[in-house]
């Protein structure tokens, strides 16, 4: 009976946990898709409960009580901050697949219980586990630039970091062939550690979400090699989920900013930055908000690009207030998604979720393109490398060859951000001098609430 309640939950929970990722898929579902994941976890945790005498209660409300302590604070991040705080998370989780590992190698070591299947599963587990907490840290510290963002390289560092792997794995070959050759297991503990800082710091803070959800899904294939290590099915499967959609997101990433895998894990992609923000000063005109809403009054059609600068300056609530404006006129207006524009996947639909702005209004990157040319207004807000036209035709730029949204083929470009600064790559971007396009300097929160005042007719614009 007690078996058949578990299997019953533990299906229950993998079936939730596949419909919640479909419906994480949608910004109309994604709610949905979150109640079934908790849901899910409830599920399999009743599961787990039925068998107090393996998990004993006590530990379990202590892990409970520590778990709700530390993870309310982290839930309270604001979203900007959230690829570090989902880094930690990983991290968390890699360290519990190491530490499961390291409990049952040294449970099943005097008792003779390490068959061969088992330790093998161990070493993977132990192996993911450990590199995935140290990587997950290094990746965290980088996002929160409380360990320097910049590549971090010296020579002959991919040969060391596989060279140091290597020994881990071999390591791990040998447990199995011999697994109570116990010294071997803290050398496989170690390098794992060793190899996940290794492995973290020669990759730009750019690129860090991507690597984020790298470790995600190594984080999932440990999850899988503690399943089979506990004999766990639902284990097996969640982490089986969580290492693919990782894996798939990361492939997701590389595509948008046209960069293969070993670019990112080797490339030391950051460095050329700094030298790259350089170029000919060319003039750049500016307006005032007042301009801009008369502009925008007297468009047919508006296209919207956000970008990290709207995340950062929290101005999706005016953006919505200038949107409501212009709808009311009967103006069409469409919000340009591009996948990687702010600083994590998903990142303006999350924010223009927020003010409520009707998803239909989403248009993705490559739709959006083809209508840019009959677009009478382009406004960009806080955007930069993913509407940069040298993406398309600078063979020496960084970001040559990563998809953009043509904002410069509109009719007219007005573009909302503080200074002439770069964005992320750190280069230069010629949209902001072109012919057509007009500067609107100021935080983004700001302009676009005197856009609106301007719009409502309450006057008191940029003049
Ligand atoms: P971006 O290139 O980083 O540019 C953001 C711009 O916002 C800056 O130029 C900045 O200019 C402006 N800004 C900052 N604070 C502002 C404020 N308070 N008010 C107004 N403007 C403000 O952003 P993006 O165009 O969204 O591109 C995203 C970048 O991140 C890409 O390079 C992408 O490859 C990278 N990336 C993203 C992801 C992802 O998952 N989304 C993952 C990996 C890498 P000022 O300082 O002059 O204001």
């Amino acid at each position: 009976m007690r078996f058949a309640l578990t299997q019953i939950s533990y299906l229950l929970a993998a079936g939730l946990f596949v419909f919640s990722l479909r419906w994480l898929n949608q910004p109309k579902t994604a709610r949905r898709g979150v109640a079934a994941g908790v849901a899910g976890m409830a599920a399999a945790i009743f599961g787990t409960l039925l068998y107090p005498e393996i998990v004993g209660f006590g530990w379990i409300a202590i892990a409970v009580a520590v778990g709700t302590i530390a993870g309310i604070p982290l839930s309270r991040v604001p979203l900007t901050a959230v690829p570090q705080r989902t880094a930690l998370s990983h991290a968390f989780g890699g360290l519990a697949a190491g530490l499961v590992g390291t409990a049952k190698y040294a449970l099943w070591l005097p008792e003779g219980a390490l068959t061969p299947f088992r330790t093998g599963a161990i070493a993977i587990e132990v192996l993911l586990g450990f590199l995935t907490f140290t990587g997950s840290l290094m990746a965290a510290g980088k996002l929160q630039e409380v360990i320097p963002t910049r590549p971090i390289t010296y020579p002959r560092q991919n040969l060391i970091n596989l060279t140091l792997l290597g020994i881990a794995v071999a390591s791990g070959v040998w447990l199995v062939i011999d697994p109570t050759r116990w010294m071997l297991f803290p050398v496989i503990v170690g390098l794992s550690l060793l190899f996940g800082v290794l492995l973290i710091i020669p990759i730009g803070g750019a690129d860090m979400p991507t690597v984020i959800s790298l470790l995600n899904s190594y984080a999932g294939l440990a999850a899988v090699a503690m399943g089979f290590v506990l004999d766990n099915k639902l284990l097996i499967t969640a982490g089986a989920l969580d290492g693919s959609s990782g894996f798939i997101l990361s492939v997701i990433m590389c595509r948008a900013m046209n960069r293969s895998f070993t670019n990112v894990l080797f490339g030391a992609f950051g460095q050329v930055q700094v030298a790259a923000a350089t170029g000919e000063a060319r003039p750049v005109k500016s307006a005032t908000a007042n301009d801009a809403a008369d502009y925008l009054e007297h468009a047919a059609r508006v296209v919207v690009v956000p970008g990290y600068g709207l995340a950062v300056a929290q101005a999706q609530h005016r953006l919505r207030e200038v949107y409501d404006q212009l709808t009311k006129r009967g103006i069409d207006v469409k919000f340009a998604i591009h996948p990687v524009a702010g600083r994590m996947p998903g990142h303006m639909n999350v924010l223009l979720a927020e003010a409520d702005i009707p998803y239909e209004s989403l248009v993705e990157m490559d739709d959006i393109n083809r209508d840019l040319p009959q677009t009478d207004v382009v406004l960009v807000v806080g955007a930069n490398d993913v509407v940069n036209p040298a993406a398309r035709h600078d063979k020496s730029s960084p970001i040559y060859g990563m998809p953009i949204i043509d904002a410069d083929k509109a009719k007219m470009c007005l573009a909302i951000k503080r200074s002439m600064n770069p964005g992320f790559a750190g280069i230069d971007n010629e949209l902001y001098t072109a012919e057509n396009t007009l500067m609107l300097f100021g935080d983004a929160k700001a302009m676009l609430g005197e856009i609106a005042k301007a719009l409502t007719g309450e006057g008191g614009g940029g003049h």
